[in-house]
């Protein structure tokens, strides 16, 4: 088991899809919690933190650190801001974003999503350090999948928190690309940098910790030509992605609902742009998408998830 390498202070609270997992790190100078997961399940959040901190003794949660800020990365901040009095770091990118709440530059209202508003203290800076637990961490800049996305990495102990960046199978959906804003470039210069990096242990935002990071990479930039051969294979993947992640919340839903919300989520409209299709077409495409991938089915004009 991989978790087996970790030493002494880190956590993983491994989650599902709708919640990106949590990284919890101890000592006695600092505790600290990578990333929250989805707003829906901020009371799961709260106890596994509350159940780690009893666990090991502790009293105190100091801060919440954000890869990103995806609404499955950073969901659970304002609660858990709220029960433990913590700080919270962004991406230095994002603080313009976060300090107005400005819906034109968070990712929530483009993707159709949910976050409650939460307030930053601090921001990551990349290039730079920041303790967690009782080990230093660096900060490494991570575009592609969000372009605003830091990584984290333990050199003593070649640790990397890859957030969406870089998972066992594959990485985050491209997404500015699907909003005709270039991206495949950028996903591949982060798998170059994780390459120049001795790393023992990867631990991504979803999935369980993995140690081959080579062979990661490898199917990572397959997977990368593949995309980027045909922008339309991630405008088609990366809408089939949004609606699944939003048919998990929701579980089932009546198909007027789903068009619904599939005709007021700008990205998805981005999608349909970049594919040729007309909202119509769309709306009859992406249910049916997912119900021949397995991952929904359809029955009395409703949509039903698939686990
Ligand atoms: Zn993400």
């Amino acid at each position: 088991m991989p978790t087996r390498l970790l030493p002494p202070g880190i956590e993983v609270f491994e989650r599902g899809w709708l919640s990106a997992n949590n990284i919890f790190h101890f000592g006695d100078q600092d505790v600290s919690l990578v990333d929250t997961g989805y707003c829906a399940h901020e009371n799961l959040t709260i106890d596994l933190v509350r159940n780690a901190l009893n666990k090991n003794s502790l009293s105190r949660l100091d801060k919440v650190v954000n890869t990103h800020l995806h609404s499955d990365h950073c969901g659970g901040n304002a609660a858990l801001a709220k029960a433990f009095h913590c700080e919270i770091l962004i991406p230095a990118a994002e603080e313009k974003a976060v300090s107005n709440w400005n819906e034109d530059l968070l990712s929530y209202q483009n993707l159709g999503q949910e976050c409650p508003r939460f307030a930053h203290d601090r921001l990551l800076i990349p290039g730079q350090e920041i303790l967690l637990g009782r080990y230093v961490w660096q900060i490494l800049a991570a575009p592609g999948h969000d372009h605003h996305s830091v990584m984290l990495y333990q050199p003593d102990h070649c640790i990397l928190i890859s957030a969406d960046a870089l998972w066992e199978e594959g990485f985050g959906v491209v997404f500015p690309e699907i909003w005709g804003e270039p991206g495949f470039e950028e996903v591949a210069q982060t798998l170059d940098l994780i390459e120049t990096l001795p790393v023992s242990l990867v631990i991504p935002g979803h999935g369980k910790p993995f140690i081959d990071a080579a062979k990661s990479i490898a199917t990572a930039r397959s997977r990368l030509d593949y995309l980027a051969s045909d922008p339309d294979r991630n405008a088609r993947h990366g809408a089939k992605v949004l609606l699944k992640y939003k048919l998990i919340e929701w579980r089932t839903k009546d198909l007027d609902e789903v068009n619904h919300w599939i005709v007021g989520t700008p990205a998805l409209k981005s999608a349909a742009k970049q594919l040729n299709m007309d909202l119509e077409d769309f709306i009859k495409w992406l249910p049916q998408a997912l119900v021949k991938s397995g991952a929904a089915k359809l029955e009395d004009q409703k949509l039903i998830d698939l686990a």
